[in-house]
């Protein structure tokens, strides 16, 4: 399939790599017939991974790979262990079931009746799960090549420095951890254990997202001059633990602020210089001492643009990015949800077909894992320290009133 793909949509270059690969293989072939079975299957295993192996076709425009070309039959798999088997855990468990190169291998959890339930429904044998007390034993344990880390932002750093020891790869959820101080330190720990750590940022692998991506950084919008983010939603139980600041690390800011933060970085394609940041409260009850309830902030660029946005958990219907330049604009609404996201630009709808923003995220991170793959928009542990430091900023702008710069 990805050669039928390679042969109709190509250049005479393509022609005459598949004539010339082709032609090495006869001989290769040839060479190896009068050979015994087991010559045989280490040639083929080669050729999986070898530089013969043809190119997969990648989407129009968004440099993703599309979902049937996804894989070739030989690709490596990552085999992924999920620590923290909870709501977002079980968005992302049914998506990777759909996943071309990444598969449920481990299961890490805190409640045992979950592990069995999870362990049946998801095919993972019993040797590969773990609690949080002995989950540093995945070291000794082949089956399991990352782990994805889905449990409460304030339990991260420790988490995902633990897994780093074991050797493994570390996937963790946003916010990476609560403050830069934090997020550093899980940077380090990757780097040290010589281990890749990405942080969940599925918008990055949006299709819609990447078209606005290419067309700004394409100049077809022309000058940036404007973003505008609004991330919130109505937060209902007040016992949860979003809303404690022990577990959350703060308040709407760290659970939804984030994606307009994240989303201003890679949206006017520029790290911000300053920031300045306005707190108000209508229910301090619910939204005690040290968790936001609504911040609006702004963020100066070197290029001159300008971004204000909004974070907040007592409004719906709040989850927008527009991007303004002087030639045109992008739109996203709903811009971070789980989709369908809708889009316009200055040129049109973008039509974008949906997907399942889980599948693609975890094949993706896997071929980043597997195979060095370059996001279009990295999703690495420097990623997510920088909205850390924004983040920080933030904080830090609404306790003073005052501009704070920042230095990504
Ligand atoms: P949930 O409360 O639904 O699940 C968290 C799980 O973490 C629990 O079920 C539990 O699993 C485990 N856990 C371990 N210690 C604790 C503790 N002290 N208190 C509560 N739970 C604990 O949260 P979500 O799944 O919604 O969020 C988890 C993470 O995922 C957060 O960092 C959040 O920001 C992120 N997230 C990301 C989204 C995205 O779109 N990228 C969307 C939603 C969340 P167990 O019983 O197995 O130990």
């Amino acid at each position: 399939m990805p050669l039928k793909k390679f042969k109709s949509g190509t250049s005479h270059v393509g022609i005459i790599q598949l004539v010339s690969t082709s032609f090495h293989l006869y001989f290769f072939i040839i060479t190896i017939k009068r050979s015994d079975m087991n010559t045989r299957r280490k040639f083929i295993k080669t050729f999986a991974s070898s530089a013969f192996a043809i190119p997969m076709a990648v989407q129009a425009g968004t440099g993703i790979i599309a979902p049937e070309e996804r894989i070739l039959p030989q690709e490596k798999v990552l085999r992924v262990a999920l620590m923290g088997l909870g709501s977002y855990a079980g968005r992302v468990a049914d998506a990777m079931q759909a996943c071309k190169r990444a598969k449920i291998t481990g299961l890490i959890s805190g409640t045992p009746a979950k592990l069995k339930s999870w362990q049946t429904k998801y095919g993972v044998p019993e040797k590969n799960c773990y609690n949080y007390e002995n989950f540093d034993q995945i070291k000794s344990n082949p089956e399991i090549d990352a782990v994805y880390v889905i449990t409460p932002n304030a339990l991260h750093r420790d988490q995902v420095i633990r897994i780093a020891k074991a050797g493994k790869h570390v996937i963790c959820e946003k916010p990476m951890g609560i403050n830069a101080k934090e997020g550093e330190a899980m940077v380090q720990a990757c780097k040290d254990a010589n281990v890749k750590l990405l942080i969940g940022y599925r918008m990055h692998f949006e299709p819609k997202t990447l078209e606005i991506v290419r067309m700004r950084s394409n100049n077809e919008l022309g000058k940036i001059l404007f973003f505008q983010g609004l991330s919130g939603f109505r937060i209902g139980d007040p016992g949860q633990w979003r809303l404690k600041k022990d577990l959350a690390g703060g308040g709407a800011m760290m659970d939804i602020g984030i994606y307009s933060v994240n989303g201003a970085r890679y949206m006017v394609g520029e790290e911000p210089v300053w920031v300045t940041a306005q707190e108000t409260k209508t229910d301090p009850q619910k939204f005690k001492e040290g968790v936001d309830e609504t911040i609006t902030f702004q963020l100066g660029f070197p290029g001159g643009a300008i971004a204000s946005c909004l974070s907040t958990y007592s409004m719906n219907n709040l989850d927008k990015f527009f991007l303004n330049g002087d030639k045109g604009f992008g739109e996203l609404q709903p811009a971070t949800g789980y989709g369908p996201i809708m889009g316009r630009t200055h040129k049109g709808e973008l039509t974008h077909p949906h997907v399942t923003h889980q599948t693609v995220q975890m094949d993706e991170m896997a071929a980043i894992i597997l195979d060095n793959k370059k996001a279009i928009v990295p999703v690495d542990g420097e990623e997510g320290l920088k909205d850390l430091k924004i983040i920080d900023a933030i904080y830090q702008a609404v306790r003073s009133g005052q501009k704070v710069t920042l230095k990504l």
